[in-house]
């Protein structure tokens, strides 16, 4: 068994390490994927409204373009580290190749706490940033997207200050931008309705029935809360509980989710929506439910409790919440887990469908871009699934088998190994 580790680069490494094993990776190939091919630091001056100028550290990371351009969020985060960015660019490569869409794996961040800076703070810091890092950015090399803290504002913002340094335009450089700046509709819970997908599939495989039974959801914010609205309207699932970094509620009869969402909006967060109890974030992991959807950070369920685990399917909606370790309990206990970078692919999957409107100038209506997302999100489901079946082996497993293979194959082609 592996070890418990709590570093999510160290994470990262260890599920390819398995995966490797299991394809017989030869041992080039394998160092070449366990390493970004780039990375870069950079010091960002920005002016703040006291008139002091305050140096940021903001990174970013390639970790392997062989399928294609560089693509993956920016996150702005007080405990942003060089390693959490290496492991989510990392996952980024095998989320990309999963649903197989033609881009390579990046992440971005900058250490910094939004909630303690201006509108004008921020837009400072974005813009920044891009200087930065301009020559790295570009539709043909590597692009950026929202993450934890960044919105499609700052991504306008972001868009502008390449296009003001190029002096062309540029809209695919960066996606999750607003509708009225070339972004893409469907765009907002793209990532929760692939990863509602993901369910129905593996309600379908495994004879789970959805419709009527309940859901939980930890980490009510923009994934989660649209999981909550999704799950109801999609699959006819009762949300049972629901948390963010603030407390949580629950109540065995259902929640509305449009209205939890609303009292969210009104108060900051889920804490005393009418008709609830309060319940923790711990026992909120631990109900006895058919779907639960962890939706906030890494390292959510751990060797400590993963053994109290009880929901049927466990969709991993946020990136890296389970650990290594936790992953072979879950198996054991016949949790069905749809590993994160299947579950929440969703997002990148309408990103690239944005690049691609962008690039012609053309734009498609909702319609088509939830039947084009139903399509790639179902049929990465099937791939890993016949993996999982055919190798016996876990659904994260057999999520890394399948794109392993793709991108050690176009890794090989170019002849880089
Ligand atoms: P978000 O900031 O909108 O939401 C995160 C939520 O988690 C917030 O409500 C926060 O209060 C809550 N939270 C934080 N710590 C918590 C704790 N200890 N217990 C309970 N709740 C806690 O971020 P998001 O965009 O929804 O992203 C959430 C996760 O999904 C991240 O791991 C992100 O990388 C992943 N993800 C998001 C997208 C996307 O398109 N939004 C795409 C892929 C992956």
């Amino acid at each position: 068994m592996m070890a418990e580790v709590n570093n999510p680069f160290k994470m990262a490494q260890e599920q390819l390490d398995e995966a490797a094993k299991i394809l017989g990776l030869d041992e080039s190939m394998h160092e070449f994927l366990r390493w970004p091919q780039k990375e870069f630091t950079v010091r960002i001056p920005v002016k703040m409204d006291d008139g002091n100028t305050k140096m940021f550290t903001g990174f970013r990371v390639e970790h392997n373009v062989a399928r294609g351009p560089a693509k993956g969020g920016l996150r702005w985060h007080w405990e942003e580290t060089i390693d959490t960015v290496r492991a989510l660019a990392t996952w980024m490569t095998w989320k990309c190749s999963v649903v197989g869409i033609p881009l390579g794996g990046g992440k971005g961040g900058v250490i910094c706490n939004p909630k303690e800076l201006s509108e004008g703070e921020k837009e400072r810091l974005a813009r920044g940033y891009i200087r930065a890092l301009a020559d790295v950015f570009g539709v043909t090399k590597d692009v950026p997207a929202p993450d934890v803290y960044t919105t499609p504002q700052i991504m306008a913002w972001m868009m502008d200050e390449y296009e003001t340094i190029t002096r062309e335009r540029h809209p695919g450089v960066i996606t999750g931008k607003p509708l009225a700046l070339g972004g893409s509709q469907g765009r907002g819970d793209a990532t929760a309705r692939g990863g509602v997908i993901t369910v129905r599939e593996a309600g379908k495989a495994s004879g789970i029935e959805l419709k009527g039974q309940s859901m939980a959801v930890q980490g009510f914010g923009n994934a989660g809360q649209f999981a909550a609205s999704l799950g109801e309207e999609l699959l006819g699932l009762k949300l049972i509980a629901a948390s963010d970094s603030k407390g949580g509620v629950y109540c065995e009869e259902g929640i509305n989710a449009k209205d939890l969402i609303d009292h969210k909006l009104k108060t900051g967060g889920v804490a005393d929506f009418p008709g609830t109890t309060p319940i923790s974030n711990e026992k909120l992991l631990e109900l006895d439910c058919t779907v639960l959807f962890p939706s906030a950070l890494e390292y959510t369920i751990t060797k400590d409790n993963a053994n109290n685990i009880k929901a049927k399917i466990v969709c991993e909606l946020a990136n890296g919440p389970t650990t290594p370790e936790a992953d072979e309990i879950l198996f054991k206990n016949g949790s069905f887990v749809i590993p994160d970078f299947l579950a929440n692919a969703g997002g990148v999957t309408v990103s690239y469908f944005e690049q691609v409107q962008n690039s012609y100038n053309f734009y498609w209506t909702i319609e088509e871009v939830h039947e084009r997302l139903e399509q790639k999100m179902s049929s990465a489901f099937q791939a890993v699934y016949e993996m999982h079946k055919k190798q016996s082996v876990h659904m994260r497993s057999a999520a890394y088998l399948v794109s392993v293979q793709r991108v050690a194959e176009a890794t090989k082609l170019r002849g880089w190994v």
